[in-house]
Formats: structure tokens, sequence, C-alpha cells
């Protein structure tokens, strides 16, 4: 069936204004001022007074499940599929997390292809915390080269008592295993980093690029869980001066406000500081444990995040924080496709994929994953998994 979604106001992220947009199959075909096929009957949707936006991208989430820092009753379960799809989110990248003893990278992997059938684009990163990290061949390049599914390899964790507290030459030795996979597979070869509560986390990452003689960049990490705390976050704006990507994790605000930095007053101070957003992502870290531990370390409290706080934040940023929304859609869409080379996405332009939010009054109304509705008009069309289940 071939649709086209009528009336709405586009951004690309950039702002088109009142426009229809013709989709066909699973790409964009055309984007106009009144589309219509003569001898063709259309599938319509009228977007009247609503914005119509690329489908969120989320980077970081722990597709398969995580945690476990509580012992096995806090293991965390997989999502379902709703779970990403009331947040807007069309394309995912899993990760392990934490266990990389336990659990592996196999499971993420599945996970990954169950929710590509399910209707959204899924990939994953390889490795764990821990160094060295497990990977499906047995080698990070490997698994880069051979593996569709694999674009980069994380989250390594870094400054973190839970880290295996890699040496600058071990990181820099995965870093080069990321790259040159990553170049045999035509990838990004993004070593996602897992920023703990240590001071200076990013001295690491400087290390390495120094100890490359600066043929390493900076780019060649995304840091994530930069806003966990005051001095994290103002560490990871001089990262972000000198070049560096930063990704701010969204669903651990609501739990840990005494000491989280909220995502949407992160944008605001990086956007009043350096007047753009452009190497900034939001992931929401869903699926991920939360844990709190006392100075001791031991584990006091413990919650989840989920896909939703990333809309949420989006939200805030725009009707809180009076950010401009095309600036602050790109941290949701270009920004992350643009540092994860995503071919295809994060963009309304003809012959990318027709990944398509429509949002209402602020609320999600409905969403086109790969052509296809997956919500319209608030009603969630396709539960995935679970709803063969219960
Ligand atoms: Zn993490």
């Amino acid at each position: 069936m071939i649709k086209v979604i009528r009336n709405g106001i586009v951004y690309s992220p950039e702002y088109l204004g009142k426009k229809d947009i013709l989709i066909l199959g699973d790409k964009i075909a055309e984007i106009g001022d009144k589309i219509d096929i003569i001898g063709i009957e259309l599938e319509e949707y009228d977007a009247s007074d609503c914005f119509v936006v690329p489908g969120f991208i989320d980077s970081h989430v722990h597709i398969a499940g995580a945690g476990g820092e509580g012992g096995p009753r806090t293991r965390t379960p997989e999502l379902p599929l709703s779970a990403y799809i009331e947040a807007g989110i069309t394309t995912v990248i899993g990760c392990l997390g934490t266990d990389g003893f336990t659990r592996n990278v196999e499971s993420v992997l599945m996970r990954a292809k169950a929710l590509k059938e399910e209707g959204i684009s899924c990939w994953i990163y390889t490795g764990a915390y821990q160094v060295p990290t497990p990977t499906i061949t047995g080698e990070i390049g490997k698994d880069l080269a051979l593996i569709d599914e694999i674009i980069g390899v994380g989250e390594i964790a870094i400054a973190d008592h839970r880290s295996s507290w890699p040496t600058p030459n071990e990181l820099l030795r995965i870093t080069e295993h990321a790259r040159v996979g990553a170049m045999l597979g035509n990838k990004a070869g993004i070593v996602n980093i897992h920023i703990g509560d240590q001071h200076e986390p990013f001295k690491i990452l400087y290390d390495v690029i120094n100890l490359s003689n600066n043929m390493l960049k900076l780019t060649q990490f995304l840091p994530t869980h930069c806003n966990r705390n005051d001095y994290t976050f103002f560490s990871a704006i001089e990262y972000l001066k000198k070049g560096g990507f930063i990704d701010i994790t969204t669903s651990a605000y609501k739990y840990f406000p005494e000491y989280e930095i909220k995502p949407s007053k992160c944008l605001k101070i990086i956007y009043d500081q350096i007047g753009n957003l452009d190497n900034v992502s939001f992931s929401s870290d869903a699926g991920g444990s939360l844990p709190a531990f006392d100075a001791n370390g031991n584990l006091i409290r413990l919650e989840m995040g989920l896909p939703k706080a990333n809309y949420n934040e989006f939200i805030d940023a725009i009707t809180i924080e009076n950010l401009p929304f095309n600036e602050v859609l790109k941290v949701l869409t270009t920004n992350p496709a643009k540092i994860l080379k995503l071919n295809n996405k994060g963009k309304i332009e003809k012959g990318y994929d027709a990944d398509i939010l429509i949002i209402k009054n602020y609320k999600l109304n409905s969403v086109i994953a790969k052509g296809s509705f997956l919500m319209k008009d608030e009603v969630i069309l396709k539960k995935g998994t679970y709803e063969y289940i219960f």
C-alpha cells in the first residue's frame, strides 16, 4: 500500500513547513505541497495541526535485559516492542552492560533480530563492561566485520567500581580493533563508554588519543551517562569542546534527581555555551538497572529505566527550556545517525527509511516504522512478543 501523510508541519529536523509525505514500501518517496498520483488509491492520513518528525534513535538500551547487581532477583527483563513504540523509538542500539559474565552478546543479537522482525530497526554493540570484553567470534574486529547487526563495541566501563579498570593501552587496542573491524564491515566502529562516578573520567580517553599520536580521534568514542552528576557533566562539556561526542542518559534523573542533571537542562546549558547541539545525543539506558550504592559500595536501591524518558525530555527541552525545536530534534535523530553512521536514518528526506512520528499537542499520536503504522491515534497496533504470551 502507498501511504501519504498530509498537511503536517514537517521538521526534517529542519523546518520544512506544511507538507505531504509520500511513503512507498519502507521508504520516503516524495515530500511536497500536495501529492497525488493519478489512478492510484492512496492510504491517507491527515496530520493537520501536528508536527511530523523523524522516528527517534536510541543509542543505548539493554534490549535483552541487564542488571543483577542486587543478586539474581534484580536481573531486569527484556522490554517488549510496545515500550519502544510508546516512546517514538523506531531505531534502537542494544548493549549488554554490567553482567558480561552470565549474560552474553549472542542473546543481545537474537533480541535485536526479534525486534527487527517485529518492525523496528535494531543494531547492537558487542562487548560488555569488562575488559577483555566478551564477543561472539572471540574478536571485536571479527564481530564488526562479519555480523551485520554489530556496529560498535561497548559499553566498556571506565571510572566505575564495576569497571575492569582498563589501562590506556588496553583501551587503545579495543578502539583500534573496533576501528579496523568497522572499516572491513563498513560500520561506524564506535566504542560506547560507560562513564562512572570517579572524578576526571575522560582522562583515559585523552590518554588513548595521545598514545595513538593523535591518529585516532575522540569521535571514535561515544561516552554515555555524561549527566550522572555535576562534575561529570562539566568535564563532559570540556570534552565536547575538544571535539568529542557526548551522550546524555535520560531515564536516571527521575530516580536520582539529587545528583543527576536533568537531560533537558543539560541541553540548555550546552546550547547556551556552544550555540548548537550538533555532537550531543540522548539515550534512555532503558532495561538497565539503575543502582544506588552507599559510601561502602553496598547496594541500597535499584530502579529500571524506560525508553519513554527520551520523549519526555525532548518535550521538556522545547516547552520548559524553550530551545529551538529543530535543534532538540537533532539530539534524537540526525546526531545519533551521524555518530553511528546509520545511513538512511534520522531524517525526513526522499530515499530515507520511512520512520516517522506524528505529534499532536506535544503528545505522541502516531508512529510509523519502515513504512508501517505501529501506533495510530495513540493506539499501539503491535505489542510484540508478549501479545502472543499473555
Ligand atoms: Zn552504563
